[in-house]
């Protein structure tokens, strides 16, 4: 991380309320550490960081956050190794991909050397939050949402920029169901699919909870304008294996630039598998699990690192995926999380 001469104004907690929670049965995201940390732009200029503890804040109703869904967020993880040190996984990938979100919401970017000082600064009073053990993490939340009071549809002159925090176990582990979009969209060209827009996520429910009542677990979506290429999962990017190659969709102005997915096509090529980055039909997934060839698809974000599809339903069929002998998801899962914990070598230099 960058050395900074800004620090955050800090109120530590009184009395830390981690002894009133049961970490070996954690609901993901419904428990938050001690300490947020929140920056307002006012002026043209973001103001000091500061941290404070968890809490309720103040907002107006007027707010333009409530009315016009200027707001953008990231999710990372913070990771404790056998030694108590924390670490952080391609942070600065995540700093980045905040501001590029912020640019298309026509958010100012947030400074680089506030953002790694307040993240510092947190992870540190919150450094008992962050526990050992395999899936165990710190999830890490960082968000920015318009807050100037006045319901005219206009950009905001005033912002929130804010980070919390919630332990987490590991988050999906069971092999999830899927169907390949045929009706709603998730992106569309030229839009704000690239981007962590809150709006993103919002949209994507009501089409999820009509899958979820035909037993489904998620949407794998598909371009808007044919529904014939298959993008990426609601909160992951999505790999498929047919034979020995893995295929992966390139991104676009629709699909988000996953920090796990570009790790993982680096893994792919630093073990000799065939990675190909090119649109993935429907037709030919379709064709390769009624053949035997489609292998795997497993999806890749940061919450659940890697998780399994068992099957999709295309077209009102089910096809059932087989189980492989050496699934590539497990091997890219534990070779990630090798070195999250800090368990192997970095080639790469990806941990912080
Ligand atoms: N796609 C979407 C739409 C997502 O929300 C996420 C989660 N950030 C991902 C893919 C995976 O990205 P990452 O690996 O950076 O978490």
């Amino acid at each position: 991380m960058n050395n900074t001469d800004i620090q955050p104004d800090i109120t530590e907690i009184k009395n830390s309320r981690i002894d009133q929670v049961d970490f070996s049965n954690l609901q993901f995201g419904k428990v938050n550490a001690d300490h947020m940390m929140y920056c307002d732009y006012i002026d043209g200029e973001w103001q000091t960081p500061k941290i404070v503890p968890y809490g309720p804040m103040e907002i107006e109703p007027s707010a333009k956050v409530f009315h016009y869904g200027q707001a953008v967020f990231e999710g990372m993880k913070a990771f404790k190794d056998e030694n108590d040190q924390v670490w952080l996984f391609r942070p600065e990938q995540n700093f980045e991909r905040i501001n590029k979100s912020s640019k298309r919401l026509a958010i100012p970017e947030f400074p680089e050397d506030y953002f790694f000082a307040s993240l510092k600064k947190l992870l540190e009073l919150d450094k008992d939050w962050v526990k050992k053990g395999e899936g165990n993490s710190l999830y890490i939340r960082p968000f920015v949402i318009a807050t100037e009071n006045g319901v005219s549809a206009s950009e905001s002159d005033r912002y929130r920029f804010m980070i919390i925090t919630c332990p987490a176990q590991a988050y999906y582990n069971k092999p999830i169901k899927v169907i390949f979009a045929q009706e709603y969209s998730r992106a569309a060209d030229g839009g704000v699919g690239y981007a962590k827009a809150a709006g993103n996520y919002g949209a994507q429910f009501y089409p999820t909870k009509l899958a979820k009542a035909k037993g489904l677990d998620q949407i794998i979506w598909t371009d808007a304008s044919s529904h014939e290429y298959l993008e990426e999962a609601g909160t992951m990017n999505i790999f498929f294996r047919v034979g020995d190659k893995l295929l992966t969709a390139p991104t676009n102005d629709r699909i988000l630039d996953g920090v796990t997915r570009k790790s993982i096509i680096q893994l792919a090529k630093d073990n000799d598998i065939e990675v190909v980055v090119e649109k993935v039909s429907v037709k030919e997934i379709v064709n390769a699990a009624k053949s035997g060839e489609l292998k795997e698809i497993f999806g890749a974000g940061t919450a659940a690192t890697v998780v399994r599809v068992e099957g999709f339903e295309y077209d009102d069929v089910y096809h059932d995926l087989p189980i492989v002998d050496e699934p590539y998801g497990t091997f890219f899962k534990k070779s990630l999380q090798d070195i999250q914990y800090n368990r192997v070598e970095d080639p790469h230099g990806w941990t912080v």
